[in-house]
């Protein structure tokens, strides 16, 4: 299967929108070979003049390997999809004009041909261009019809080619419409996507992050916590710790719960400069937090929370009285092998209770 893959990723490449591109080459080569099967019957059948069928034969052939070229190296090339649309679209167009020349009493049904160019096109195109595009095939076939009609009046009688015409002015327009309607619905539908993916973007950060503080919440590391106990880590093992801010309620109490949360905000931001790039600390709740320390030994755990008070003790909140020093107590607790982090968490708890008997602005290890 392998030898097949390889092929396959040589001819298709492998970037999606490339890939893409080149599965509606493969469609429009099908419909190439269809159109120059069905030009050879036209040939048996007497309808045709077999040179300039040929030659019409092989110029479609050549410009259907071109335009597989230009789409495969596009990005080398530095041609847009919708250039690449509009150079296969014209160069379709024109194949259909020359079928048509030559295609004597079955030649009206070259027309949905063009039908399904403009269609296939209006995939990569802009309405506008689309448009445009429809303009040129109208043009274009209207001019072969009246060459026809002029050139040789008993075999494309006027009537004829005038009705011929009508009915491809019709079927181009509404196409052109239609075409520009599934691209405005196409564009909807992409904008309505890109919402959607803010949306979930929004919804996944506010599962996961406390709003006041932006530290992770409750609900996000109790989810680090089944993550970790599940990794079992070899070697060092993991800490948590319990901390909390000590007299915080005075805080409040004293400059009012605005200025609470301002702590709160500030002490976070503190806080989290003396983390280890692979430390969690979460919001618990109040003014209460849990620190996660995935590989890291008692002594390693207890050097950042060091860090950390050091952090806390040089804040300054504006509105705050400058001799009032900000502090808080953890419990620090060392995962043992196997055991839930609900039971080293009770243990951190234990020991930040001790640090706040014992005075507070401590850290006490369980
Ligand atoms: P201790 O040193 O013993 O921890 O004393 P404390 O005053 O910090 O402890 P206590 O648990 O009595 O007070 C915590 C206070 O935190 C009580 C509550 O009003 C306040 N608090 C909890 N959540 C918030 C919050 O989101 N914003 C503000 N401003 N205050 C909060
Ligand atoms: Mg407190
Ligand atoms: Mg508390």
């Amino acid at each position: 299967m392998k030898p097949v893959r390889d092929t396959t990723s040589v001819l298709l490449g492998a970037e999606p929108a490339l890939r893409r591109m080149l599965n509606y080459w493969i469609a429009t080569a099908l419909l190439y070979l269809a159109a120059i099967v069905l030009m050879a019957c036209q040939v048996a059948a007497g309808h045709t003049p077999r040179e300039p069928a040929l030659l019409l034969g092989a110029t479609a052939a050549a410009g259907t390997l071109v335009s597989y070229a230009l789409i495969r190296f596009s990005t080398a090339l530095d041609l847009a999809p919708d250039v690449l649309a509009m150079l296969q679209s014209v160069f379709a167009i024109g194949c259909c004009m020359a079928g048509y020349a030559i295609s004597g009493p079955v030649r009206a049904a070259l027309l949905c041909m063009t039908v399904v160019i403009i269609a296939f096109c209006a995939v990569a195109l802009r309405p506008r261009q689309t448009m445009f595009l429809s303009a040129v095939t109208l043009g274009g076939m209207g001019s072969v019809m009246w060459w026809l009609q002029a050139g040789d009046p008993l075999r494309h009688p006027p009537a004829v080619e005038a009705m011929n015409f009508g009915y491809l002015a019709a079927a181009l327009l509404s196409t052109a419409l239609l075409s520009s309607e599934m691209t405005k619905l196409r564009r909807r539908m992409k904008r309505k996507k890109q919402e959607l993916e803010k949306a979930l973007e929004t919804i996944r950060t506010l599962a996961t992050i406390d709003e006041l503080t932006a530290l992770a919440n409750r609900r996000h590391m109790n989810e680090l916590l089944c993550a970790e106990e599940r990794r079992q880590p070899p070697g060092a093992g993991s800490c948590v710790a319990l901390l909390d801010i000590d007299f915080f309620k005075q805080v409040n109490d004293l400059h009012g719960h605005a200025l609470g949360d301002a702590v709160l905000r500030e002490f976070a931001n503190a806080a989290r400069g003396a983390l280890r790039a692979h430390d969690t600390l979460a919001r618990w709740g109040g003014e209460e937090f849990l620190l996660l320390l995935p590989d890291a030994a008692p002594h390693d755990a207890r050097q950042v929370l060091e860090r950390m008070a050091d952090h806390v003790h040089a804040l300054r909140v504006e509105g705050l009285d400058p001799a009032r020093r900000i502090s808080f107590s953890a419990g620090l607790a060392a995962r043992r092998t196997g055991e839930p982090f609900t039971e080293a968490i009770s243990r951190a708890d234990k020991a930040l209770y001790r640090a706040k008997a014992s005075g507070r602005d401590r850290i006490e290890v369980a």
